[in-house]
């Protein structure tokens, strides 16, 4: 269904988000990690955190995974796994200096983005990249052709911008920016450079634009949105401010169902809740029993999209799997 029904005679609801939660590149990102502890053994090494989720990123360092900042905090000769974000083509130099045995658990659309930026830059491109300043995702898109990449954060940015040949500019995304949001920021850049290109195809990826498409359409009925995720998670916050922009009368970031605040519910009638793109549906499932524990015990799922992308695992992993099975069986 795509509209959500009627208020039950019960009163309060739960206008569940669907699709939320996990994207293909999280679920490929996590299970590198797992899949590395389980064939080499602990410790493993990540570079940041490999999704950014409180939830995930404890359950895996109990697993054996250890969260690094930097490259140099990795004994030489151990493995490394890097972030579904990214990383600046100096951080494999820096992994190939101190021999270290690296995994690129960059999501496929993410890397995309990559070419996309390395291809208008080996053409001479000025480049405005539309994204977050600081983001991890954005540190390693810009680090592809710094020379070329000019940061545009948001709408207000665009006055900003200066380019050497108006006719020769393209812009570019971060993955996980509001749809709208970044629509706006192409307008007003567009204002300035009317000759401005567009990206070869769409950089805001799939789970992004269909995780703030589901929130769009329940929000105008909610006296809550919930959204389940980490607040350095940029999908996750995104989706609170979506659901605000849509009409909801108020929108919350939770990592934990135990930090619901109950005056938050005080005279809602109904919920929505979703999830960003980086958050196991364990989390989603907790919450709703907490819900369920204040009365809002019915829940209609709201379905605006059916997500079946998959990622196979990054090669070099692939690879020592096979071998590794190769040897079981010799
Ligand atoms: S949110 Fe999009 S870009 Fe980021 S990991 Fe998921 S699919 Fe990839």
């Amino acid at each position: 269904m795509t509209q959500a029904e009627a208020t039950p005679p019960t009163g309060k609801r739960v206008l569940l988000a669907k699709p939320r939660g996990y994207c293909a590149g999280v679920d490929r990102a996590v299970q590198t990690v797992e899949e590395a502890l389980r064939l080499y053994g602990a410790p493993i090494y990540v570079r940041k955190e490999i999704v950014h989720n409180k939830h995930v990123v404890r359950t895996l360092e109990a697993e054996g995974a250890i969260f690094v900042e930097e490259n140099e905090e990795v004994p030489e000769g151990a493995t490394v796994i890097f972030s579904a974000h990214g990383v600046a083509p100096e951080v494999y130099e820096q992994a190939r200096a101190r021999s270290l045995k690296a995994i690129d658990a960059t999501c496929p659309l993410v890397t995309k983005v990559h070419q996309e930026a390395k291809r208008f830059a080996a053409e001479d491109y000025d480049i405005l990249l539309i994204g977050h300043e600081g983001h991890e995702e954005v540190i390693g898109t810009a680090g592809e052709a710094p020379e070329h990449i000019q940061l545009v954060d948001g709408p207000d940015g665009a006055d900003k911008v200066t380019v050497r040949d108006p006719s020769k500019v393209v812009w570019l995304s971060q993955t996980t920016l509001s749809v709208d949001e970044t629509l706006e920021t192409v307008a007003r850049l567009k204002t300035r450079l009317p000759l401005l290109q567009s990206p070869p195809s769409d950089d805001i990826c799939y789970a992004t634009s269909n995780r703030q498409h589901v929130v769009k359409e329940i929000a105008p009925e909610c006296d809550v949105v919930l959204v389940v995720g980490s607040r350095n998670s940029s999908n996750s916050v995104r989706l609170v401010e979506v659901a605000l922009d849509a009409g909801a009368r108020a929108g919350h970031l939770v990592d934990f169902a135990t930090e619901i605040d109950d005056a938050w519910l005080e005279g809602a009638r109904t919920v929505g809740l979703t999830s960003g793109a980086s958050v196991p549906d364990e989390l989603v499932q907790d919450v709703l029993a907490h819900l369920a524990a204040r009365g809002f015990a019915d829940v209609e799922e709201v379905v605006t999209a059916n997500e079946r992308l998959t990622f196979s695992l990054p090669q070099e992993l692939k690879r020592d799997m096979k071998a590794a099975a190769a040897a079981a069986r010799a």
